[in-house]
């Protein structure tokens, strides 16, 4: 018998009712001057008619803006009638981290996407993913969690997985990828998994899709319109709302293209704490051995720039956001077709 532990976050919506329900979560935190105090997170369900349950999550890191402005338009428009299915909604699952425009969470200095499956009795993030992972999880068939590259880079914009060992699944999460219908969707695993909310969905054996829409810690025009249609098209891909998905792109593509990042050679990583100066923006071309940029050493003008390279050809995923940028932080990723390993 499994023995849950159950959440200490209230939530008062009946996942099983048809009809619209729009809610607020309520996570408990204690304050000098609020003992019972609660952070309130919106929550939004819509059922009707036997279907499937996608999952739709943004603002896991607080400083990314598209998806939430995309899943809380969704949350306001989506009518119960045109529903086959159900459809969860959390826009802004960080509300301390958004409401402080910050990756990392105020209350305890964590990154919610390094903190699952959570616990619990642990700190707010912990508590958060816990809720998450072990009460919303089970409920859903496909996840699509809405990111954007935050501070950190720019991103070309795209849906992303991991490469599943399972083929069956791998196809299926690429065809609903494709569906979403981002200029690319990459194939990766980033340099720090297992803690984070994709490997719990995995974990779970449900469909997941995460998604690099915008960057650079402000609001991607493209990026909004990318993830406002890539969650309709999501759910008419899965037949929950009626049509076929609109997949055509800018540049006259019509659909999206499959690229990869096979391992970590294809990540930049900076040599040393300075300023960072990139020669390409995110969807150029690139070629090993090029040029990525110049780390300047603004207190010594003297000091001739570090020149760093790109270990691999292929098209800039992943380029740097802030300025300044510490030795070892990546500052570059390149992305290549995709083909089976
Ligand atoms: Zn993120």
């Amino acid at each position: 018998m499994e023995s849950r532990v159950a959440s200490r976050i209230a939530s008062d919506v009946d996942f099983d009712r048809d009809g619209r329900q729009a809610s607020n979560l309520r996570a408990p935190l204690s304050r000098n001057n609020a003992g019972w105090g609660t952070v309130e997170i919106p929550i939004i369900v819509v059922k009707n008619a036997p279907g499937p349950t996608v999952l739709l999550t943004g603002g896991i890191h607080g400083d990314e803006y598209e998806g939430q402005i995309a899943i809380s338009r969704l949350a306001r428009e989506l009518e119960p009638a045109a529903v086959r299915g159900r459809v969860i909604m959390i826009p802004t699952v960080n509300m301390p981290a958004a409401l402080n425009d910050t990756r990392l969470s105020p209350i305890d200095d964590r990154d919610l996407n390094r903190c699952f499956p959570g616990n619990p009795r642990g700190t707010f993030s912990e508590m958060l993913a816990h809720f998450l992972d072990a009460i919303v999880l089970p409920l859903a068939d496909v996840s699509v969690d809405v990111h954007t590259a935050g501070h950190s880079f720019d991103a070309a914009l795209s849906t992303n997985m991991h490469y599943l060992p399972d083929e069956a699944l791998r196809a299926r999460t690429m065809a609903a990828a494709a569906a979403f219908g981002a200029p690319f969707n990459v194939v990766f695993s980033s340099v720090d998994e297992g803690a984070t909310f994709t490997s719990s969905v995995e974990r779970r054996g449900i469909l997941s899709i995460g998604t690099e829409v915008g960057g650079w810690g402000r609001v991607s025009v493209e990026g909004v319109r990318i993830a406002e249609r890539g969650v309709r098209n999501i759910l008419k891909h899965f037949g929950i709302l009626d049509g076929s998905p609109e997949t055509g792109q800018r540049d006259g593509r019509a659909g999206t293209r499959h690229m990869m990042v096979r391992d970590q050679s294809y990540f930049t990583f900076a040599p040393a704490n300075a300023l960072f100066e990139p020669c390409h923006r995110a969807g150029d071309e690139v070629e090993e051995g090029a040029l990525a940029g110049f780390l300047h050493f603004i207190e010594d003008v003297d000091h001739p720039p570090i020149e760093v390279r790109y270990r691999r050809s292929g098209v800039l995923w992943m380029a740097a956001g802030p300025g300044r940028v510490r030795r070892g932080d990546a500052i570059a990723v390149v992305m290549t077709d995709y083909a089976e390993p």
